[in-house]
């Protein structure tokens, strides 16, 4: 009885099979497909081959591919999650019928080269020759060919030498009489026959006077 049920009922009822090819398929809710990937997007960092459990992925670097064989792929979709530029996707179709197991690869576009880096406006520091242009010495004075001055009195001796080796200034001769022994005044600056310097704007009136007279600067 229970058969005649069922011949009655499929003798009246749609078939159970698909008209695949003629109608297109519909794949089921959360079928996994095959991965595509948009190919401007990758950077070749290669995290997609690294997390493939079946090493279906190559990337190569240098020559900008990315490949995949989708023989391989199990389609766990590992490599989607770690695409650090998400430019991995799962999507509904398998793939297409081939004759023998070959790589599917795709070209990124190489990277527009990047514009000359334009010059620097402005001179940052007085630091090197070339931010100071022509730079003079006075005593412990520099007057930078911008106006401004930097007084070397109040760097250590290493770091003087250095500013005077960097502004073209460090084979400046020195003042005739401080070569011969004797102290020189330059403005308010006084140097002493073993180079050291004395700024005497620092000083009182009176003070100053005494020291003038006491190298005889007076
Ligand atoms: S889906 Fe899985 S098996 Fe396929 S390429 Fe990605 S990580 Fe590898
Ligand atoms: S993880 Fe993503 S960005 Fe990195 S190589 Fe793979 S596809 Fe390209």
């Amino acid at each position: 009885m229970a058969f005649t049920w069922s011949t009655l009922k499929n003798l009246f009822s749609k078939p159970a099979t698909k008209n695949y090819p003629a109608e297109p398929i519909k794949y089921p809710e959360r079928s996994r497909g095959h991965i595509e990937i948009d190919i401007e997007d990758c950077i070749s960092c290669s995290m997609c081959a690294r997390s493939c459990p079946t090493g279906a992925i190559t990337v190569d670097r240098k020559e900008l591919t990315w490949a995949i064989n989708r023989f391989d792929c199990l389609a766990c979709g590992y490599c989607v999650i770690k695409c650090p530029k998400k430019c991995l996707h799962l999507v509904p179709g398998y793939q297409t019928p081939e004759g023998e197991k070959k790589e599917v690869s795709f070209k990124r576009p190489a990277p527009a080269p990047k514009p000359a880096a334009a010059p620097s406006a402005a001179p940052k520091a007085a630091g090197s020759a070339s931010a100071a242009g022509k730079a003079t010495l006075n005593g412990d004075i520099v007057t930078m060919a911008n106006g401004k001055t930097m007084d070397l009195s109040k760097f250590p001796a290493e770091k003087k030498a250095e500013i005077l080796k960097k502004l073209g200034l460090d084979a400046a001769p020195a003042p005739k009489a401080e070569a011969e022994g004797k102290a020189t005044l330059e403005g308010d600056i006084v140097r002493l026959p073993n180079g050291k310097t004395m700024d005497l704007s620092k000083l009182p009136e009176a003070n100053r006077e005494k020291v003038l007279q006491k190298l005889g600067l007076k």
